[in-house]
């Protein structure tokens, strides 16, 4: 049977980040007050907050830290939302939830970088800011409504002209831009095991290769078993993610899976990291079919994008759109493009692209459906999460605990066909404004 998660350890964080904490299994019976299933960002920023309230907290991870998508991502830490604007987002949510998830998750980079900071987590962050450019004069208007909603919530964002995205970005390619300047960036899997460390050190007990099979109650506790051990802890967490495997049933239909994957070039040269994002920003291409960069601290370029029909199946062919995209957007670079890491990850989609929390049972809740924006997100979920486990009223929680909800199956096909739609709609346009079109298959 082929393997339910595309490989571990293929990529470059794989082959760069720090190293883990030691960690064992859970053997035996242990008792906690929380028990936490899953050590990306979700889980261990749950478990950290818990423990630095007092919480006896055990963690448990089926594989190792950071294994899920917080291990394997991009590393592109912008505090927004993908797929929504905030005003589709306040009319989908509804008050007061809207507001108040919009102002953790647009606050999220000041958890991110007071985590880092406190608790020294070398993990290449850097926070120069994001561009998401307008290829011609008609995406403007999305970014001025981005301008106009994201400060009005506090966020420090700007419309920038041509020249200036040219300035920031070193591509020639834009119209306009939207600069995000608290954005940041960093090595996913060095920030994971950072944070693993960290919540260790304030007392979580994390055990790595424990895959939770189940949960039963017994005598008003939460009894959470794997292969060699178990937990009896008052509440339970999962946040198992798209990664989920067994643990409760049906949390793994709470979602559908869809695949993305990214890219790291060999070490770029001095002469063309001048000119490249000299400012060490990350891009977004302003197309719906989304080309996003960034550098890593070797000066690797790493993007991403999603599969499409050829895009992703044959690994040649992917990398020669990858390499068109960036000389298209970079005319500058002589240099020969070499891929030098190229894997894949799986994302937790529904319907509302925004985190679901289920209430799995009195004592029991579940968090899955990042959908694809989950670095600033994880890693402010965990203050939510926590405050559900220090019993704040579900009123007053910054997300709504609703019951688990199976996504539909049309979620399967309509993230792909959005994406084409999405870019038949770029093509389209870019041929009515007259724009160079991009090479023909990138
Ligand atoms: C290729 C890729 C690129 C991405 N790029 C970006 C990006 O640049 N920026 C961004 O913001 N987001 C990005 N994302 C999304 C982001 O990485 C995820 O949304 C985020 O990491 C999810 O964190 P999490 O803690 O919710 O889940 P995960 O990190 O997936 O962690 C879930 C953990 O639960 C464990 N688990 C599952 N079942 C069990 C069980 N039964 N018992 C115990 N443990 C269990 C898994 O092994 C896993 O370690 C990307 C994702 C992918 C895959």
């Amino acid at each position: 049977m082929a393997p339910r998660f595309s490989p571990f350890d293929a990529s470059l964080w794989h082959a760069t980040a720090e190293p883990a904490p030691a960690t064992g299994v859970l053997e035996g019976e242990t008792r906690a007050d929380v028990c936490v299933v899953g050590a990306g960002y979700t889980g261990m920023t749950t478990a950290l907050e818990l423990a630095k309230a007092g919480t006896d907290v055990v963690l448990l991870e089926a594989q190792e830290t950071g294994f899920g998508g917080s291990g394997r991502n991009a590393g592109h830490c912008t505090p927004t939302f993908t797929h929504y604007s905030l005003a589709n987002l306040r009319r989908m949510l509804g008050e007061p939830w809207a507001e108040r998830l919009i102002a953790r998750q647009t606050r999220a980079n000041e958890r991110v970088g007071a985590m880092v900071r406190d608790y020294q987590i070398q993990c290449e962050w850097v926070q120069n800011g994001y561009v998401m450019g307008a290829l011609h004069p008609g995406g403007i208007k999305v970014l001025r409504e981005k301008e106009a909603s994201y400060n009005a919530v506090g966020a420090r964002t700007r419309l920038i002209d041509k020249a200036e995205v040219e300035e920031i970005t070193g591509s020639p390619r834009f119209t306009a831009g939207w600069f995000h300047e608290e954005a940041g960036h960093l090595n996913p899997l060095s920030y994971a095991r950072g944070l693993a460390r960290a919540a260790m050190q304030e007392g979580v007990r994390l055990f790595t290769r424990s895959p939770v099979s189940g949960v039963e109650q017994e005598g008003g506790r939460w009894r959470v078993r794997t292969p060699n051990g178990s937990v009896l802890a008052e509440k339970v967490i999962f946040t198992s993610g798209a990664y989920t495997v067994g643990g409760w049933p049906k949390l793994d239909r709470t979602f559908r899976i869809l695949r993305v994957f990214v890219a790291a070039t060999h070490p770029l040269s001095e002469e063309t990291r001048r000119t490249v994002l000299p400012r060490n920003t990350t891009i977004h291409d302003g197309r719906g079919d989304i080309y996003v960069y960034k550098y890593n601290a070797e000066g690797r370029i790493v993007a991403s994008m999603f599969p499409m029909g050829r895009r992703g199946q044959d690994i040649a062919y992917t990398k020669q759109v990858m390499t068109d995209r960036l000389k298209w957007l970079h005319p500058q670079i002589r240099e020969e493009i070499r891929w030098d890491y190229l894997w894949f990850g799986e994302l937790d989609m529904q319907k509302k692209t925004v985190p679901r929390l289920y209430g799995l049972a009195p004592g029991v809740v579940a968090l899955t459906g990042l959908s694809g924006r989950g670095v600033p997100t994880g890693s402010m979920l965990g203050s939510i999460l926590s405050e559900w486990a220090l019993g704040v009223p579900e009123r007053e929680l910054s997300l709504r605990v609703e019951p688990l909800r199976e996504a539909p199956l049309y979620m399967l096909f309509a993230p792909q066909l959005s994406l084409r739609y999405h870019r038949a709609l770029d093509n389209f346009a870019a041929r009515r404004r007259g724009s160079e079109a991009l090479p023909p298959h990138a």
